[in-house]
């Protein structure tokens, strides 16, 4: 079933660039600040603990467990009404940033704040893939 909508997808920016580039390779890649350590989720250009823009790109496994979610019974806009019932999620990374995301290949009744939760790079096209995530 296909919705009469076109999807908006991700409009990359030159700070996001490298996130949507590591999806596109099958990559979850996560900018950390070198002179903390922290770990940056959204992508920005400055550390929001230090404000060093001395910051790099790494790979890692994108392996976390759902903080919270939500399961909508009604689309969140037109352009979702084919993915119903919605399960909207935050993952939390062991690196301590959380991904808002949308969980696949797992039934409502057993999703569970905590589980376990590992990747799942679902490729729109050859120039979108999209970060969701399904039970590990
Ligand atoms: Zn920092």
């Amino acid at each position: 079933m296909s919705s009469s909508f076109t999807k908006p997808v991700p409009t990359p920016t030159p700070v996001t660039q490298p996130f949507w580039d590591g999806l596109n390779a099958g990559q979850v890649r996560l900018q950390q600040c070198n002179p903390c350590g922290r770990w940056i989720h959204y992508p920005r250009n400055r550390c929001p603990s230090c404000l060093s823009a001395d910051i790099d790109w790494h790979d890692v496994d994108g392996i976390g467990e759902v903080y919270t979610f939500t399961v909508t019974e009604q689309p969140t806009a037109p352009h979702f009404s084919d993915e119903v019932p919605q399960k909207l999620a935050v993952v939390e990374l062991p690196q301590g940033v959380r991904l808002t995301t949308t969980l696949v290949n797992v039934a409502v009744s057993d999703i569970r704040v905590g589980m376990a939760v590992k990747p799942y790079f679902d490729a729109l096209d050859a120039d979108t893939t999209l970060l969701r995530y399904e039970p590990v």
